[in-house]
């Protein structure tokens, strides 16, 4: 992988620069190099490994388009055909196909295709969209500039980029350590649990996610909706293998380990513009993820498959095809910040795990819609009839997303204490 760039290299010229080699921006400059191999793609990253170390999961039944497998092939790691869910009263299986892909798997088909045109240790300080900065001062020009820096964008706040107020929004937080291990024998399981719900609530809505990779290698996270992003890792750590112990599996090797905490909004003001003259916004920056979910495979995917479309690839070109797609998108996205105000400011805490079985209690097109992002207009009215148990004055006043910004700019305004919350006895109350 090429070295940071340094001042001995000229000034670069490309046809497309991605400003993060995370997710969106590895996966967009494959399917940009796929479809016109001449194309000449540079990635540039601020951190020393590309796309860290993450597991990204996704169902067949998420991809819009049904080519889309068999250019994502080569990334993906496993491939399951059901999976599970467990909650206090409700166990289910889902049938369908389901994968995963890795940062390895992706860092290395990335190196592959893209070569030395993808640099690392290379912060961004400034770009636009025809030019990219970096911080030793050297400028990349291109005709199309993608901003892909995930939640940790220049133009968000670097000191506290997972923070409420890094991004101006109001959100819950879905936060995990994953831990792979391989076991002294056999786990005996085939497919994914996805939510085991089924234990003790603790800091909001908690369960494990559990992705057996062989016999003896699996993948367990724990998973947390809470009202801080706080980790406390070694608390988090010891419970994930207490969980196993109980299993009755003997943990040979911890092989890995990841943590995450990403927010989840609660109203609109997450969503980036995007502005003419400036990069185009695509990732998890430019707001393409499912708001209660947390999950990106699905819309970067389709994201990248469009782009590629483009015979004249600019900057602008793309933001004026983007900005049509994003409608219908945008709509969708309302309802999950709904279901996310449920969660994180009408549903008591402890109790957040019951907005989620009422929603995989739903007939499997539904939920196979919600999971992907497509939940329709009839699809929100059987959701909406089976509101859990959530007190009806708040499910009332978290419909309007208004009470909750005023609530936010006012507090942005005054110190903390001075500000009366909406709520006063809402989980939000005690995440300030
Ligand atoms: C641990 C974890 C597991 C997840 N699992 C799933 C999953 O199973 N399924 C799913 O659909 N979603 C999942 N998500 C959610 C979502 O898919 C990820 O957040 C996804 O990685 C977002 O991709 P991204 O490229 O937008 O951002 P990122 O992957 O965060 O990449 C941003 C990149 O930009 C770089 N960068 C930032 N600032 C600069 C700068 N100034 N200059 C240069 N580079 C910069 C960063 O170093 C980083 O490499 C997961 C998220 C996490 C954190």
């Amino acid at each position: 992988m090429a070295e940071p760039i340094g001042q001995k290299q000229k000034d670069l010229r490309s046809d497309v620069v991605i400003v993060g080699g995370g997710f969106a921006g590895l996966l967009t400059a494959l399917k940009l190099h796929a479809t016109k191999p001449d194309r000449h793609i540079i990635v540039v990253d601020a951190a020393d490994k590309l796309a860290g170390h993450q597991t990204w999961f996704f169902h067949e039944s998420e991809l819009s388009n049904s080519e889309s497998l068999s250019w994502l092939s080569p990334l993906i790691d496993k491939e399951w055909t059901e999976c599970s869910y467990q909650f206090p009263r409700l166990a289910s299986t889902r049938q369908g196909r389901c994968f995963a892909i890795r940062s390895e798997d992706l860092r290395r088909v990335a190196k592959e295709r893209l070569g030395d045109d993808i640099y690392v240790n290379s912060p961004v300080t400034r770009l636009s969209e025809s030019h990219v900065e970096l911080e030793n001062g050297r400028i990349i020009a291109a005709r199309c500039v993608l901003d892909a820096s995930g939640a940790q964008s220049p133009d968000n706040n670097p000191e506290s980029p997972e923070q409420e107020n890094a991004t101006g929004t109001l959100a819950g937080y879905q936060k995990s350590i994953t831990l792979e291990v391989e076991l002294e024998s056999a786990h005996g399981l085939t497919a994914p649990v996805m939510i085991d719900a089924t234990c003790p609530q603790l800091d909001g809505l908690r369960y494990y996610q559990l992705l057996p990779w062989s016999e003896k290698r699996l993948q367990v996270s724990e998973i947390y909706y809470s009202d801080t992003p706080e980790i406390n890792r070694e608390r988090i750590c010891r419970s994930i293998r207490s969980f196993i112990n109980r299993k009755g599996w003997v943990i040979k090797k911890e092989t890995r380990e990841e943590a995450r905490a990403i927010p989840l909004p609660l109203t609109s003001t997450y969503l980036t513009a995007s502005v003419g003259g400036e990069a185009l916004p695509i990732g998890r920056y430019g707001g393409y993820f499912h708001a209660t979910l947390g999950s990106s495979v699905a819309e970067t995917v389709r994201i990248a498959e469009f782009l590629a479309t483009l015979e004249d690839l600019t900057t602008q070109s793309a933001r004026d095809g983007l900005l049509r797609m994003r409608r219908p998108w945008l709509r969708r996205q309302r309802f999950y910040r709904l279901i996310n105000r449920w969660l994180f400011y009408a549903a008591e805490p402890t109790l957040r795990y019951a907005v989620l079985q009422k929603i995989f209690e739903q007939r499997e097109d539904v939920i196979q819609r919600f999971v992907s992002g497509q939940t329709t207009f009839i699809d929100r009215f059987r959701l909406l009839k089976v509101r859990p148990a959530v007190p009806l004055e708040r499910v009332l006043r978290s419909l309007s997303e208004k009470t909750l910004v005023s609530w936010t700019e006012a507090r942005a305004q005054k110190p903390a204490e001075s500000v009366v919350p909406p709520e006063t006895t809402s989980s939000l109350d005690r995440a300030s």
